[in-house]
């Protein structure tokens, strides 16, 4: 037998990032979450050659003291929770402590941070999980992270990377969930010399339903919006006239994290039952929110998958809420809700 022995923390990385950073859309998700957990009001996200070459987030959010900078890559480091009785209120998107980590590990990184009292900012640059340079620099209040040709030292990894158009559009994809659940947040986001999406703050969930999806969509919504013992539930579904024939336009956030939720698509396919022909689904962007001791977020290393305490009473309470409001609602004639 081979002698049993304790990993270097480079492997333990590698090993993470694996798990955590599928794809340059990963890695985008992980920092956009991270501004947003700092408060950020801004955020832009560059993109180069769909993300293999460059990803490159900037925020106006709370920024890192220069001596926390080392701490940001090390593994299971967070500023987010600090004991095993905070996962189970965790009001943060991040806590594992391990997206930074695995991004440096397996990319050329570089990360400027000012706090809002310094005079000045300060910058780090890691290659392969390595700090090569950590010194004062010029930069506004907030922080840049810029990561560079991803998986270089991950052959395997790196062939697995599609096309530059099928890369960007998983990157985009993640970035329309993100502005979606974040309506009250400035995003822009630039492919090479493109700028794809300048998207000011709003308040109305729908207008930037517009902007991704066009008036037609966003104009026939049907709003919906429920609260019952500290669960509230709140947004859009699509008038039946509107189905699709997959699931891609169902968004639900829980907390402000989009999830996927098979019981919860199950209860939204129930609510349209009679509504929709065979093989069509409905449209909804749909936003759950309750006290974090009701849902246990630390399932999934990418977090895209929760359990929620009473995932009956959840169930119950959507299909209710769609069940009602489609009774009151001036549907189509042709399709009348059954009962
Ligand atoms: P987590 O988000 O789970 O805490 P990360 O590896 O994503 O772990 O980030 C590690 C730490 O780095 C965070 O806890 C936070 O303190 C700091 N950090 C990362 N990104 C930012 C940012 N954009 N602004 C301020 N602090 C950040
Ligand atoms: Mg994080």
């Amino acid at each position: 037998m081979p002698k049993i022995q304790q990993l270097s923390a480079s492997v333990v990385n590698k090993i993470a990032a694996g798990e955590v950073i599928e794809r340059p859309a990963s890695a985008v998700k992980e920092l956009m979450e991270n501004s947003l957990d700092a408060g950020a009001t801004r955020i832009d996200v560059t993109i180069e050659h769909g993300g293999a070459e460059l990803i490159r987030i900037a925020d106006d959010g709370c920024g890192i003291a220069p001596e926390d900078m080392p701490l940001t890559i090390a593994s299971h480091a967070t500023s987010k929770i600090g004991s095993a009785e905070d996962l189970f209120h965790v009001r943060t998107l991040g806590f594992r402590g391990e997206a930074l980590a695995s991004i440096s590990e397996v990319s050329q990184f570089l990360l400027r941070s000012r706090t809002r009292d310094a005079d000045c900012g300060s910058e780090m640059l890691v290659h392969g999980g390595n700090v090569q340079e950590a010194q004062p620099c010029g930069c506004p209040p907030g922080t840049i992270i810029e990561i560079r040709n991803l998986f270089y030292n991950t052959p395997v990894r790196k062939k697995f990377l599609k096309t530059t158009q099928t890369e960007f559009g998983h990157i985009s994809e993640a970035f329309t969930r993100m502005a979606l659940a974040y309506p009250q947040v400035h995003f822009t986001l630039k492919h090479g010399t493109r700028l794809v999406h300048d998207l000011p703050p709003c308040h109305d969930l729908r207008e930037r339903i517009r902007i991704f999806f066009g008036a037609e969509i966003a104009d026939q919504l049907i709003e919906v919006e429920s609260e019952n013992d500290q669960v509230t539930l709140s947004g859009y579904v699509g008038n039946p006239r509107f189905s699709r024939s997959n699931n891609r336009m169902q968004y639900l956030f829980l907390n402000g994290r989009f999830i996927k939720d098979r019981a919860l698509q199950h209860a939204l396919g129930e609510a349209y039952r009679g509504l929709l022909l065979h093989g069509r689904y409905p449209i909804s962007f749909l936003r759950m929110s309750m006290p974090p001791e009701m849902v246990d977020v630390n399932v999934h290393p990418t977090k895209l998958e929760v359990r929620f305490q009473d995932s009956g009473r959840i169930y119950s309470q959507l299909l209710g809420t769609l069940r009602t409001k489609f009774l009151s609602s001036d549907l189509d004639a042709t399709y009348r809700p059954p009962g």
